[in-house]
């Protein structure tokens, strides 16, 4: 790359064993000299991982000095829960908050109080004014439930005019329909940054369950090349790198805002990634 890197983001899980916690650990010692603008802590929806996220954010925060987001999702909270929970973050001095509705785990049967991200939005808004810098998700390749892609796109909007100062996308492996969102965004009247999220692979099969859950598409020539590696673990390795390189060089060469990077509580690919776009010339 010719031109600097623009500002990188990592995105992490909260680890809820020891084992897990050694493993994030290390993942942040490797990753942490990359200097990213932030990291964020995913968040469970119904609470169920909410003091795992809160203690993860604590230790980035406390023990490393990253400025780290938590993510927050409004999906089976009440009014007075999320309150707290901002507060608490509030409290311990983050200032950053990811703002998400989340999905309902099965056997849960209430939305909670706020129905939509645009609602948290808000609220975190009323609540705090604007002490927290807020990202919220958005969808390129459309969210699955959303009635059609105008639709999904008008919710969007509705989530920065609501007071967020930026969005990170899904993650795609087609940057022509990241780009196309970002015109229709801007189009629209969104002039926020809309940062890309990059999922580096390493696991073909476990990448095809997400992408089936969360409505990404992997392209047919990307699914059958790494079909074809079968268990060659370091041919999938080299040439994921390969491709989730090209896709960020692509994405910054036409003015991706940054990237933000899915590690799965992983350094390795995210560094390779970081590795050979960093070689591209
Ligand atoms: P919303 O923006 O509320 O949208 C949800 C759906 O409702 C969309 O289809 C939208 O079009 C529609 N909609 C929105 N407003 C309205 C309205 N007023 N009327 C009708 N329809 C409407 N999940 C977690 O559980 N924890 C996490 O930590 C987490 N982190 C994520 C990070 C990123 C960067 C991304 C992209 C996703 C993340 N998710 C996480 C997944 C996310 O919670 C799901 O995709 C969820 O289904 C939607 O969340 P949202 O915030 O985009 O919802």
């Amino acid at each position: 790359m010719t031109q600097p890197m623009p500002p990188i983001s990592f995105e992490f899980f909260p680890p809820k064993t020891d084992e897990q916690r050694a493993t994030l650990e290390k993942t942040v010692a490797a990753l942490q000299p990359r200097r990213p603008q932030y990291v964020s802590m995913t968040f469970g929806a119904g609470g169920s991982t909410l003091s795992y996220t809160l203690e993860a954010v604590r230790e980035l925060h406390l023990r490393h000095g990253l400025d780290a987001a938590p993510h927050l999702s409004c999906m089976g909270g009440s009014r007075a829960e999320i309150r707290e929970l901002i507060e608490t973050y509030r409290a311990l001095g983050v200032k950053r908050i990811v703002a998400l509705r989340g999905d309902l785990p099965s056997g849960m049967a209430s939305f909670g109080d706020l129905r939509y991200a645009s609602d948290l939005v808000e609220f975190i808004r009323t609540e705090s004014g604007d002490h927290f810098h807020i990202e919220v998700a958005c969808y390129p390749e459309v969210h699955p439930q959303a009635a059609d892609a105008q639709a999904d796109l008008i919710h969007f909007k509705r989530k920065i005019d609501a007071g967020a100062n930026g969005a990170i996308t899904q993650y795609f492996y087609n940057p022509d329909g990241y780009f196309r969102f970002v015109e229709a965004a801007q189009r629209l009247g969104v002039d926020a940054p809309i940062v890309p999220g990059i999922m580096p692979i390493s696991n073909f099969s476990q990448l095809r369950r997400f992408s089936e859950l969360c409505g990404a598409e992997i392209p047919r020539w990307l699914a059958k090349r790494l079909a074809s590696y079968g268990d060659d673990v370091e041919a999938i390795r080299d040439f994921s790198t390969d491709v989730v390189a090209q896709l960020c060089r692509t994405l910054l060469e036409r003015g991706a805002p940054g990237l933000h990077f899915y590690t799965l509580n992983r350094a390795r690919p995210t560094l390779s990634v970081l590795d050979r776009l960093g070689a591209i010339d």
